[in-house]
């Protein structure tokens, strides 16, 4: 009986679920399709059908007639003309992964397995996949009669008005001919970017993407408004020709130039699925370099004949293949918020998700940052939210589908106590958006700042990962930073993890870290915001202002003279880190610990530096992208040594942006600000 009562608890619940799914998907499709505008991502709403589609395979007496899952294409509008194409519009099936394409292949394979003909090897057509609208062209005697939209497949909306104010479709072809052409309406980055840069001064709602652009130009009654928008269209089928066409699908591209049609330049023949998974994925990174948005490649069997007998399913062609990018969004329910407690004390609310597969990894938390985003996003427990992730982006919570939120959501309220330790939390004040655990010696917080203290970040000692530093804190051998400076190796022995060559050389590189530069000092502090370029400003600042520093007593003493004025001239110091400089400082504790230091043995030396002439002085650097020859932090040294520094994020004040390849937003945004870009060559020409 139990059994049976929770199968029904569940069906119910699956039940309200899919209902809510239903009335959110048409809610969007709605929008997409007959107001030509987007809330949410395509990947965000694919996501959301396909966990209706998973509870509707579970519970399938729920599939209903109306449900979003049992509709094939968009329905033409009403106010334009109807037209019945002549070719069927098939829609590609889509991949995300190699596994995906080989089965693809095998299928294929097994299909013509007792065909004595059949290749060893498929060779295959590829060409970019542009994001934008699918077009069908009739062509009578050469003159271009008729243009339509996908539509169902079968019939389509008569738009060509609209498409004859489009010059890279030919009115005219070269040869008088009878022909059935298929390509895609697109619009360029850069006039999209103009487009909603226009749209934002007149105050009107912006476009989510070019291709609602270029559907909302098309789809309009006045051809004036295509012919602003400046759209642009390649071909990449044909058929029904009066004459013969060529017997490969390469050709057939080659064919249709010749008739004055505009085909990708990016078109290649390649003779393996090998091949084109390899430039598959070489498109995943470069496509942000071309004027057009790309979701991925297509690909199809280059010989026709081939095409011809494997033939199509339903509703798509067996021989052609959309080979998608990895969506970079999917939808989760929020399950819990935890916190972490940070090296600076700061407490940070961390969201826990049914786990989720978003661009190739599987997703089951997120930093939610503070209590500001969690209000900006007005998020609860048991909401469904999008989920964010690009490249080795970490994952963003983007948005909440408020719509799909349950009755029982739970709102999100500040932590009490430090999840560490017990401690009551605050914030350091009214304004301060972070809480913050109050106990000086909560554990947590002293093992980051010891991690960091040893770490890569700061005096990067050899031997002293998080685990033996954890272990020194819990047998007591290391309760504060400079204890780790009068570690003996007879103590060490007495642990188990040591045997006498291990210890003798943490000792040694203990002694090492003895000798240390003011800069490398600095930055191993801890100062919150003061990392190492702000570290090397900050020495550089204090040793213009103050004279040499040789020792820790002289850098206290110097710092009495310190000013938050006079660390507010130094270029890429602003107020919250000077703020947090002179605040560190004046802590009793903290010189404290700085004089415990020395009378350990810490000695400052000087820098060994190769002078370079500052040629970026007070220049500001932004890095997008990998490059090829220099690694991001040999690139950053490269800036900071000459002067310049290196920002994260792009804003009217940066100077340069570094463009390598797979450059991410910030390439967008220095165009759209119109900062000056570099490309690895350039950049290193200015260096060399
Ligand atoms: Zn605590």
């Amino acid at each position: 009986m139990a059994a049976t009562n929770s199968k029904s608890l569940e069906r119910e619940r699956a039940k309200k679920r899919i209902e809510q799914l239903r009335k959110e998907i048409e809610h969007h499709r709605y929008l997409y399709h007959v107001l030509d505008t987007q809330e949410i991502s395509d990947a965000a709403n694919d996501s959301l059908k396909n966990e209706l589609v998973q509870l509707e395979k579970q519970f399938s007496e729920l599939i209903t007639p109306d449900s979003p899952s049992q509709r094939i294409g968009g329905v033409a509008l009403q106010k334009f003309e109807k037209i019945r194409h002549e070719t069927r519009q098939w829609s590609l099936d889509d991949a995300f992964t190699r596994e995906d394409a080989l089965r693809w292949e095998e299928r294929n394979r097994n299909l013509l397995s007792d065909d004595a003909t059949k290749p060893a090897q498929f060779e295959y057509e590829i060409e970019p996949k542009i994001d934008g609208l699918h077009i069908a062209l009739t062509y009578r005697e050469g003159v271009l009669q008729s243009a339509a939209t996908r539509g169902d497949g079968f019939i389509g909306e008569n738009v060509t008005h609209s498409i004859r104010t489009i010059e890279a479709v030919p009115l005219r072809l070269d040869k008088q001919i009878d022909i059935f052409i298929e390509g895609e309406i697109f619009m360029h980055k850069d006039e999209f970017e103009k487009l909603n840069q226009r749209r934002a001064k007149s105050g009107e709602p912006l476009f989510a993407n070019p291709r609602n652009a270029s559907a909302g130009a098309i789809r309009q009654l006045d051809p004036s408004i295509a012919a602003q928008r400046k759209l642009d269209c390649v071909v990449y089928e044909c058929s029904n020709a009066s004459i013969p066409i060529p017997a490969k699908q390469s050709d057939k591209l080659q064919f249709l130039r010749e008739l004055g049609c505009k085909v990708n330049p990016y078109v290649s023949v390649q003779r393996s699925l090998e091949g084109v998974c390899n430039a598959w994925q070489e498109w995943g990174t470069r496509r942000s370099q071309e004027n057009y948005w790309i979701d991925g490649v297509v690909v199809k069997i280059n010989d026709i004949e081939l095409q011809r007998r494997v033939g199509y399913t339903g509703k798509s062609p067996r021989w052609a293949l959309a080979l998608k990018f990895a969506p970079e969004e999917a939808t989760t329910v929020l399950k819990d918020v935890t916190y972490q407690v940070g090296r600076t004390g700061k407490i940070t609310p961390v969201a826990v998700f049914e786990p989720v597969k978003v661009h190739g990894t599987i997703v089951q938390h997120a930093s939610l940052h503070n209590f500001d985003e969690i209000q900006r996003l007005d998020i609860r427990i048991g909401d469904t939210v999008i989920i964010h992730k690009a490249g080795d982006i970490i994952p963003q919570v983007k948005q909440v589908l408020k719509g799909l939120r349950p009755p029982h959501a739970q709102a999100i309220k500040p932590p009490k106590k430090c999840p560490s330790c017990g401690a009551p939390v605050h914030k350091e004040d009214s304004d301060y958006v972070d809480y913050v655990c109050s106990n000086p010696r909560c554990r947590t917080i002293f093992l980051e700042e010891l991690t960091y203290f040893v770490g890569k970040g700061g005096l990067d000692i050899k031997g002293l990962g998080t685990k033996i530093v954890e272990h020194f804190a819990d047998v007591g051998l290391v309760t504060k930073r400079s204890d780790i400076f009068g570690l003996q190796k007879a103590e060490l022995l007495e642990l188990e993890r040591f045997a006498e060559k291990s210890a003798d050389n943490l000792v040694a590189a203990i002694e090492r870290a003895r000798r240390v530069t003011l800069r490398a000092l600095i930055r191993s502090l801890g100062i919150p915001l003061v990392g190492d370029q702000t570290a090397s400003l900050f020495v550089g600042y204090l040793e213009r202002s103050q004279g040499a520093i040789r020792s820790i007593r002289e850098l206290l003493r110097a710092m009495d003279s310190i000013t938050l004025e006079g660390l507010l001239s130094v270029h890429g110091i602003g107020e919250r880190v000077a703020q947090s400089i002179v605040a560190f400082f004046a802590h009793a504790a903290n010189r404290k610990e700085l004089q415990e230091f020395e009378h350990r043995g810490v000695r400052i030396i000087r820098e060994q530096r190769h002078q370079k002439s500052q040629i970026f002085n007070n220049k500001t650097f932004v890095l997008t992208g990998s490059l090829e020859r220099l690694s991001r932090a040999k690139a950053q040294h490269a800036i900071t040594q000459r002067g310049g520094t290196v920002s994260s994020s792009v804003s009217a004040k940066t100077d340069y942006v570094v463009v390598g390849l797979g450059p991410g937003s910030k390439y967008d945004k220095a165009r759209a600000l119109g900062v000056k870009t570099l490309n690895e060559a350039q950049f290193l020409a200015m260096i060399n």
